[in-house]
């Protein structure tokens, strides 16, 4: 049995860990896809306290060498289900496996909100891409367009005005959500023109895309523009599907105070998929290592 799970190896996750291995706690992670979370696509960090810059990938990198060092094990498995015992929980993973632990630590993050229109998911790969470091040297000299007026957006249009001929950032409001410092960086550039008010209506184009058309939401009038690309950044949906009936969720997310303590004694919540309101690289961390050292007590001194 290992005294902790973490459900996820993103940042809050390998946080959790690293806080989990230094108080000497047998750690495993286990994590459906790469670990790094969210954070891999993000092309520059610059806000996190003391490293003036580095990219989303490097940090990812960085944090899981530190928890791996330390003694963690990350398990690429997906946690299909977890069940309270007598002795603690059964975790029970996609590959059939069913490891055993005293406190389990959900940290599985958010993946990213899809529009929701027609054909959105038959043109991925043909023009949608929800990952503009992922996918945004495909559209060397053509036009693109990224819809979303938060941080991802903005920055997401700033990275790829650096590798296309032109970038359309839509938004459905006139106000970004987004940081200042990022907006004014984003209307300096040449190549970069802000469509607003403006929702994706639908897409054009066949087998890939080539346009979308547009409605204004203040007048609803109409306009089409033609794109090689359209990167999506509206946000994320938590990905705590499989743990609706272990934990309660309020809109999706974990329920859990600043204590991360869940309703359910033994198991925590950690990073975007909590009920919060700021989620930034350094709340996810942040988190991590208060739902470790909670796990760790409640391990040590049931409480
Ligand atoms: P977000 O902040 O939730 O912004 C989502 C954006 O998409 C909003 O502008 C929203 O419009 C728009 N939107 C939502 N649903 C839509 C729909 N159906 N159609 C059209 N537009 C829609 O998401 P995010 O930008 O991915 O950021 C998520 C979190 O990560 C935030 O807390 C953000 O600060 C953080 N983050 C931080 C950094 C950084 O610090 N460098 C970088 C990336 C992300 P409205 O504004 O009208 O609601």
């Amino acid at each position: 049995m290992a005294d902790i799970i973490i459900v996820g190896a993103g940042p809050a996750g390998l946080s959790a860990a690293i806080y989990a291995r230094r108080a000497g706690m047998s750690t495993t992670l286990y994590e459906a896809e790469m670990y790094g979370g969210q954070i891999v696509n993000t092309p520059e960090v610059e806000n996190y306290p003391a490293v003036a810059k580095i990219s989303g990938f490097d940090f990812a990198t960085n944090l899981y060498n530190q928890a791996m060092n330390l003694g963690a094990v990350l398990e690429f498995d997906k946690v299909a289900s977890i069940a309270k015992t007598e002795s603690g929980f059964d975790v029970t993973l996609a590959s059939g496996k069913v490891d055993t632990a005293k406190a389990v630590i959900l940290a599985v993050g958010a993946s990213n909100r899809h529009l929701g229109i027609a054909r959105e998911e038959e043109l991925l790969g043909k023009g949608i891409s929800y990952c503009a470091t992922c996918d945004g040297a495909f559209y060397k000299g053509k036009t693109v367009a990224v819809n979303g007026g938060g941080n991802t957006a903005v920055e997401d249009a700033i990275y790829l005005a650096g590798i296309v001929d032109k970038v359309y950032l839509i938004h459905r409001r006139n106000e970004f959500r987004a940081e200042d410092v990022l907006v004014d960086a984003a209307k300096k550039l040449p190549n970069l023109e802000i469509v607003t008010p403006y929702v994706v209506e639908s897409l054009l184009g066949e087998p890939k895309l080539t346009g979308v058309e547009l409605t204004n939401k203040e007048d609803g009038s109409k306009k089409t523009i033609d794109v090689n690309g359209l990167f999506v950044a509206i946000g994320q949906e938590p990905k705590t599907a499989d743990f609706k009936d272990l934990v309660t969720l309020q809109g999706g997310y974990i329920e859990a105070g600043e204590n991360c303590k869940t309703n359910v004694e033994g198991i925590f919540a950690a990073g975007d998929a909590r009920v919060k309101k700021i989620r930034q690289l350094t709340t996810a961390c942040a988190d991590g290592a208060v739902a470790a050292l909670a796990a760790i007590d409640y391990i040590k001194l049931g409480v």
